[in-house]
């Protein structure tokens, strides 16, 4: 029997386990899933927008693969904490795979960042999917927003500001969160890109939402989009990826003379292009008033330069919402510039050497790049180099008895399969008693308490 940890319970995780189990070379082969929440699904859960049902429906796949019989699921597990090194558990499995994902958020580097009401697009994202670890957001006094970014998650975090209760209230969002955004004065979301309208990151299914929103208005300033060569010379676009080519049409039907023309609209979302963020600027009780950018002009190589003119734009909220970072787990080594663990396909490099047993895949192997389908290869790639190393991992000595009772004797509690199961039929019943369909439980006390471990 070889026996596996994949440290992580996300798509590249769950991926990760099922090809191990599905790849048939090595018969014996049981694989159990470790999660820091007594939550599986990572970044299904507590990452895609509530809103994104479709997305979410994933999960019915990701369950399926945690309920065979060769794979269990064992949350409220640390690895890297006090209780589990790194090292301890490669002596409880002959392999472990890491697909700890990027926990952290990239920081502009400006003056006035640690204002009041400058906040990470991950910080929000957290409290609205109800992550026990997030902050609440509290929206009291904000009439007007910033986001800073132009890739998915400023799309997802510019979306459920600027949307109506009416429209959250059908999620799983937590109550509480859902009341804060209900109660919200906010008017205005400007979601500002210091490149060019060919661009911007996000892709098309998920720009285009943005102009469907019921009371929200949307525009793009005309003459502030043609600063991109791409958007005014249909020659130039057509030298694009497809993608690009599909957002410039969707932009340009955006497009309008003057700005603040939202016609009824209760909400407004206006997109900048060509602006990048230089300060953060505070009023007098330290909290932000409005972000100070400086227009850019594209510098011929796909990049852009400053031109010396700013313009501030107004918000008592800003979001930064400029990419993911991996973080070090202790015991593994890592490349801070990059953000990800050295690898060879897949396999743990220290000191440009593989490392026996360890593995690694997802945002942690590649950084945060991609659609939650290209963890599919991505995993692929680490099992077959796992499955090839199999023979001298089995050699290494197989762990002496199950490793759930060495997890326990090292204080650890595990929820397993059952526990999760009962943390869902918990928020089922939770939202039943709100007049709401299922809504999820945001706090440690009362995850572990549905789990059965109070
Ligand atoms: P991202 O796609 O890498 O976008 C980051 C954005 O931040 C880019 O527009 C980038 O501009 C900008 N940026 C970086 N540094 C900046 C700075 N100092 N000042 C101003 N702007 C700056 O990251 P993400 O939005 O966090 O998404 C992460 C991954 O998750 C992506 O692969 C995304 O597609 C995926 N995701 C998908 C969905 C979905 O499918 N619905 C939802 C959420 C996330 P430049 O291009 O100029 O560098």
């Amino acid at each position: 029997m070889l026996r596996v940890a994949v440290v992580g319970s996300g798509p590249s995780g769950v991926y990760a386990a099922q090809t191990l189990v599905q790849q048939g070379e090595v018969p014996g082969v049981r694989v159990d899933v470790l999660d820091r929440l007594p939550a599986p699904y990572g970044l299904v859960r507590y990452g895609v927008a509530p809103d994104h049902e479709k997305i979410k429906s994933l999960t019915g796949n990701l369950r399926s693969v945690l309920e065979d019989d060769r794979i269990r699921f064992l949350g409220n597990v640390e690895v890297g904490g006090e209780s589990l090194s790194t090292a301890r558990l490669l002596e409880l499995y002959h392999a472990v795979v890491y697909c700890v994902g990027a926990a952290r958020d990239r920081t502009l580097g400006i003056p006035g960042e640690e204002l009041a009401g400058v906040h990470s697009a991950t910080a929000f994202v957290s409290w609205y999917s109800g992550h026990p670890d997030a902050t609440p957001f509290d929206l009291a006094g904000v009439r007007s927003a910033v986001v800073i970014g132009a890739g998915n998650v400023a799309v997802d975090v510019t979306r459920i500001l600027a949307r109506g209760a009416p429209e959250l209230e059908p999620t799983d969002m937590p109550h509480a969160a859902l009341g804060v955004l209900a109660a919200s004065e906010l008017r205005e979301v400007s979601m500002v890109a210091r490149r060019g309208p060919s661009q911007g990151r996000f892709t098309t299914k998920e720009l285009r939402e943005l102009g469907t929103l019921p009371g929200v208005g949307i525009g793009v300033l005309a003459a502030e989009a043609a600063l991109d060569p791409a958007y005014a010379d249909p020659g130039a676009a057509a030298a694009l990826p497809a993608v690009a080519r599909r957002n410039l049409e969707v932009i340009r039907g955006w497009a309008q003379a003057e700005p603040g023309d939202a016609g009824e609209a209760e909400r407004r979302i206006t997109l900048r292009f060509h602006l990048r963020p230089v300060e953060v600027l505070g009023g007098p009780e330290g909290r932000v008033r409005a972000v100070r950018f400086e227009r850019t002009a594209p510098d011929g190589r796909g990049g852009v330069s400053g031109t010396g003119t700013y313009e501030d734009i107004e918000a008592q909220l800003v979001l930064r919402s400029v990419g993911y970072l991996g973080v070090p787990l202790p015991g593994l080594p890592f490349d801070a510039s990059r953000g990800t663990v050295p690898h060879a396909a897949g396999r743990v490099l220290r000191d440009g050497r593989t490392s026996p047993g360890e593995y690694v895949a997802g945002w942690i192997k590649r950084g945060p790049t991609g659609v939650i389908g290209t963890n599919r290869p991505c995993a692929k790639e680490t099992v077959s180099s796992l499955l090839q190393d199999a023979g001298a991992l089995a050699a290494r000595g197989g762990p002496a008895g199950d490793p759930l009772d060495a997890l326990r004797a090292a204080g650890l509690r595990p929820v397993e399969w059952p526990g999760w199961l009962a943390i869902e039929s918990a928020e089922e019943r939770l939202g039943h008693s709100l007049g709401r369909r299922s809504v999820k439980i945001p706090d440690w006390a009362g995850l572990r308490d549905a789990a059965g471990l109070a």
